[in-house]
């Protein structure tokens, strides 16, 4: 995957949405997908906002057992219908190959989490599918073991790869995770290969979102993905770290000024 190999970069195509071209993908939505209501009303908001893919998850990989666990194919129809009533195309995480055939049905990019970046059968079994693939770098990965397991989807013959950066466990504890900015600028000097960044989950702040997305912008990220709760108090999952749809939309407003700069 070098970049050398393929100098212009990979370009990821997600419905009328490019990623890795000139344009610069916000997807954004709930951390899980929780019922039709907060379903619809996240997907009107960032739809408004202007992001260009909802997420939500539906199969989560929950720290304890007990936590909230996904909705499941039941969350996929949610998903699905309210993706459609504002025509956006869906990631959404697949947690093991044997979730694949339903996933396919309604999502356009398959999510792989940061827990499971190196479950090298589900690697090689996204490598035969015909849907992108984003990637998320693992909790506790080297740069190189990251792009080794991109390289296994690539082998199988799945060229359709995004990157994306949401943090690593250091020694710091100030924030949920350390984001690794350079890992953005090295991962673009070193594949074909779009980058994108997660700073939810490489914060957990809210306040602290809006300024590591626009640096993540500045350093030269092919797009961000961002957790949006109409009542972040409530949600189910990483409410913590959720924005609302203001402050989405107030984020929304500054990337511009800060895409024209670079
Ligand atoms: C998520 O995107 O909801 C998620 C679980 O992220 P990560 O795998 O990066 O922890
Ligand atoms: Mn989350």
């Amino acid at each position: 995957m070098a970049r050398a190999w393929k100098p212009e970069g990979t370009r990821v195509r997600v419905g009328q949405v490019e990623v890795g071209g000139p344009g610069f993908v916000v997807m954004a939505g709930p951390c899980a997908v929780e019922g039709m209501e907060q379903t619809e009303q996240t997907a009107a908001a960032v739809a408004a906002a202007g992001a260009h893919i909802l997420r939500g998850g539906v199969f989560k990989p929950r720290t304890s057992p007990y936590s909230f666990q996904g909705m499941g194919e039941p969350g996929l129809r949610v998903l699905a219908e309210a993706a459609r009533k504002v025509g956006l195309p869906i990631v959404s995480e697949v947690m093991e190959s044997t979730q694949l055939p339903l996933m396919e049905d309604y999502v356009d990019v398959l999510q792989v989490g940061a827990r499971n970046m190196q479950n090298f059968p589900l690697l090689r079994a996204l490598g035969k599918v015909r849907k992108p693939v984003l990637l998320k770098r693992g909790l506790a990965a080297t740069i190189q073991e990251w792009l080794l397991a991109a390289e296994y989807v690539l082998d199988g013959g799945n060229d359709q790869v995004i990157l994306c950066e949401r943090g690593i466990r250091t020694f710091e504890t100030a924030t949920r995770n350390t984001l690794d900015l350079a890992a953005v600028a090295v991962a673009k000097q070193r594949t074909h290969l779009p980058v994108i960044v997660d700073p939810s989950h490489a914060t957990g702040e809210p306040e602290l979102i809006q300024p590591m997305a626009l640096a993540a912008a500045a350093a030269g990220a092919d797009g961000l993905m961002i957790e949006v709760h109409p009542r972040p108090e409530q949600a189910l999952c990483d409410g913590q770290q959720a924005l609302t749809p203001e402050r989405f939309q107030q984020l929304m407003r500054r990337l511009p000024g800060v895409l024209s700069a670079v």
